[in-house]
């Protein structure tokens, strides 16, 4: 079983339609034919012609997150419903600035992921230790945390389509990077917890991407760790031509290939 590789573009709050419409244009002859499978992650007001642009291409729209909710009174939110019928084919959920800025939970984010299995919306779990975490050892602590209150009573059948996204809130958008040996022993680490959630043969198979000040430079190398199915960039994102050099140098250095049949330890509790 091959594991695919993931490059997903994070745009926040940037880029109005008609310029969302104008770089998809431009992006998709650049990455068309490269092995890794593209995705965008753009404002909600973009998907509708975004994912118009994008139709005959091999770019994925999605959104950056959504309510928990099927539909009801809540003034200003968006339902996985609509973003489905816009054309998301994703949504990222838990992103360090939803949990951080706007105070999202671990048990909100839960919600919102079996809301979005049950509208079916791919669901990319954003997960990661802030600096102050990290400086004070916690970050197996609460990246186990983040994981098992995510996938714990996910449906099965949902967890075909999960994806995480390990992203350390002091490498979003800082140009702070870890080291690659740092990056592998997380990203190990976060399958080690997968598996003691649901098994080794689930944990084998999720991807697990790596986000936090991603570029052209670095991107090679980061994708040929072992436990790295992938990248989400923010910033760099924002540029065709930058985000599409991070989508060749990926794609370039990680084919999809067997899945190591390592075995996965259990984490000690
Ligand atoms: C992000 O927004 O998820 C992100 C990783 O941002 P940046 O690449 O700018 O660090």
């Amino acid at each position: 079983m091959a594991r695919k590789l993931y490059v997903i573009g994070n745009w926040k709050m940037y880029k109005t339609s008609r310029e969302a419409s104008a770089y998809i244009e431009a992006l998709a002859p650049l990455v068309e034919g490269e092995s890794a499978c593209v995705y965008l992650a753009v404002p909600f007001t973009s998907i509708a012609s975004a994912s118009a642009c994008a139709k005959e291409t091999n770019i994925v729209i999605g959104a950056q997150n959504m309510n928990d909710a099927r539909e009801g009174a809540f003034t200003g939110e968006i339902a996985g419903l609509m973003l489905k019928e816009a054309g998301a084919g994703f949504v990222l959920l838990g992103h360090s600035e939803r949990r951080h800025i706007f105070g999202e939970s671990n048990e909100l984010i839960h919600k919102k992921i079996l809301r979005a299995v049950r509208d079916d919306i791919q669901p990319v779990v954003c997960i990661g230790e802030t600096a102050l975490q990290r400086k004070s050892d916690q970050t197996q602590k609460v990246i186990e945390e983040q994981l098992v209150s995510a996938l714990e009573a996910v449906p099965k059948e949902a967890l075909d389509s999960l994806m995480i996204a390990y992203e350390p809130v002091w490498a979003i958008g800082t140009g702070k990077v870890p080291t690659l040996h740092q990056i592998q022993e997380i990203h190990h680490f976060c399958r080690q917890c997968i598996a003691q959630i649901l098994g080794a043969r689930k944990a084998s198979k999720i991807p697990i991407l790596y986000g936090g000040s991603v570029k052209p430079e670095n991107a090679a190398d980061i994708v040929a760790l072992d436990d790295v199915d992938g990248l989400l960039a923010g910033g760099a994102s924002l540029n065709v031509e930058a985000f599409s050099a991070i989508i060749r140098n990926a794609s370039k250095e990680k084919t999809p290939k067997k899945v190591r049949k390592t075995t996965i330890k259990r984490v000690k509790k």
